[in-house]
């Protein structure tokens, strides 16, 4: 197992720049996920550690020791990608033997050593089979069972199973993490799914535009994302961002309701200033008078989820959705009161535009 470190890294592809000089550690067994938008840099990252990528600056370290000039093969990295390219003609024993074939272990050892892969993967029952006649995600299995027979001491994997439909992602989604309990590795992670993320990683590292933005809990990255980019990329339905004015100190006015700031935010008003955006998940207010900190609205719509409701408000001109329990309804144009839960009011500098666009794939 390894502990894996980044100082200053680059990535260049001729004159563009990919990764813009990131910082990160990664403990010893920990399940970092790196989530962000399509083209943020996270393969790059990633190939960089496998060492597939050459470093443009900056250094890798794998237990305080740089890799950077270290071959591949030598780091002791499995990596895992959506493409699982199994052997065709061979079945399923030989393809996972095959990494040990190749570094010359002998013939007993490789027996041992597949089926006991084989068992903790449940793969035993199709050892025999050829590729042809598996399914998706057992042919994933196969895969991930390949590149951990060597035992390495880092496992990444590059969007391992966003090919697969719902169903099977789910099932794969809990297997990973069952991996991850069963072997004890390091292991990374790259999705823009930001619910896989969330739901398999211990810490979740969000990039956007060649930058780590976050790198904390779930729980952290969920409840107090660093900035706006986090906030409205993670949680779904996403997060309601308004724009908010403040004249009097320790007060805010959205969309014409004057607002109270809990205690614990003045300070972070005070940096801010006299614009910026507040954001509350649709998870974080409910109707009625609830709390202290209410906005006035209008129904729009009420989405009828079984065990949940979605409401539309229109605050203003700003659009806002509430998760509720399925006994709640606004009829269109009912006068309502939202009640935000004190503890889940985010407030940030204002948004740039180009913040706004969160094209995921
Ligand atoms: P992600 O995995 O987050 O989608 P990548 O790390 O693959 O992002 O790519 C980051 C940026 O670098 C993208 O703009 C992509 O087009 C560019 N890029 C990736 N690989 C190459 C390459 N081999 N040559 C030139 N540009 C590349
Ligand atoms: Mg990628």
């Amino acid at each position: 197992m390894a502990r894996i470190t980044a100082r200053n890294l680059v990535k260049r592809y001729g004159a563009f720049q990919a990764v813009h000089g990131i910082n990160f550690d990664i403990e010893d067994g920990e399940f970092v996920a790196i989530l962000g938008p399509s083209g943020c840099g996270k393969s790059s990252t990633m190939r960089m550690i496998a060492g597939l990528e050459s470093i443009s600056d900056g250094e890798i370290l794998f237990d305080g020791r740089r890799v950077n000039e270290i071959r591949p093969r030598d780091r002791n990295v499995a990596m895992s990608f959506e493409n699982y390219a199994l052997y065709t003609p061979i079945t399923v024993y030989e393809n996972i033997a095959f990494p040990l074939r190749a570094a010359g272990v002998n013939k007993a050892d490789i027996d041992r050593k597949v089926w006991d892969i084989a068992a903790k993967m449940e793969l035993t029952p199709l050892l025999e089979q050829m590729p042809a006649s598996l399914s998706s995600g057992q042919a994933q299995r196969v895969s991930l069972a390949r590149a951990l027979v060597r035992e390495p001491s880092v496992f990444l994997l590059d969007e391992p199973i966003s090919h697969l439909d719902t169903r099977q992602r789910y099932r794969m989604r809990r297997f990973i993490k069952s991996i991850h309990q069963e072997f004890g590795h390091t292991m990374i992670y790259v999705t823009h799914d930001q619910e896989e993320a969330l739901a398999l990683a211990d810490r979740v590292m969000v990039m956007s535009n060649g930058e780590i933005q976050q790198l904390d809990t779930p729980q952290q990255v969920y409840t107090r994302p660093a900035n706006v980019f986090v906030a409205g990329f993670v949680g779904e339905p996403p997060i309601n961002f308004f724009d908010f004015t403040s004249e009097t100190d320790g007060e805010i006015t959205i969309e014409g309701n004057r607002i109270t700031v809990p205690e614990s935010l003045r300070p972070h008003l005070g940096r801010i200033g006299k614009r910026g955006t507040a954001a509350v998940r649709p998870h974080f207010m409910e109707l009625g008078e609830t709390s202290p900190i209410r906005l006035k609205g209008r129904g729009f719509i009420t989405e009828e989820l079984q065990d949940h409701n979605e409401i539309f408000v229109d605050v203003g001109e700003t659009r806002v959705s509430l998760v509720t329990p399925p006994d709640k309804h606004v009829a269109r144009g009912e006068e309502v009161t939202i009640s935000i839960n004190p503890d889940h009011l985010l407030l940030f500098p204002p948004r740039q535009q180009k913040e706004e666009n969160f094209d995921v794939v």
